[in-house]
C-alpha cells in the first residue's frame, strides 16, 4: 500500500526497530515485523504486530530494562 507518511513510497512487509515510552523506560524492540516505506523508511505495525510488541515491551518493562 502506499506509504502515510511520505505519501511517494510504497510500504512492504519488512523489519524495524520499535522504539516504545512507558514510565520512565524507554523500550526498543528490534525486528518486529512491520510494513516499512521504501521511500522514507518509515514503518506502520499492523494489529497484530502491535500487541506483539506491547506484550514484549511490558515484559520488558517487568525486567527492568532500559
Ligand atoms: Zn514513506
Amino acid at each position: 500500500m502506499n506509504c502515510l507518511i511520505c505519501k511517494q513510497g510504497q510500504t512492504a512487509p519488512g523489519h524495524a526497530a520499535v522504539m516504545l515510552q512507558r514510565d520512565a523506560c524507554t523500550v526498543i524492540i528490534k525486528g518486529a515485523p512491520a510494513q516499512v516505506c521504501d521511500n522514507c523508511g518509515e514503518y506502520s505495525l499492523d494489529e497484530e504486530s502491535a500487541a506483539a510488541v506491547l506484550a514484549r515491551a511490558e515484559g520488558a518493562v517487568e525486567n527492568g530494562a532500559e
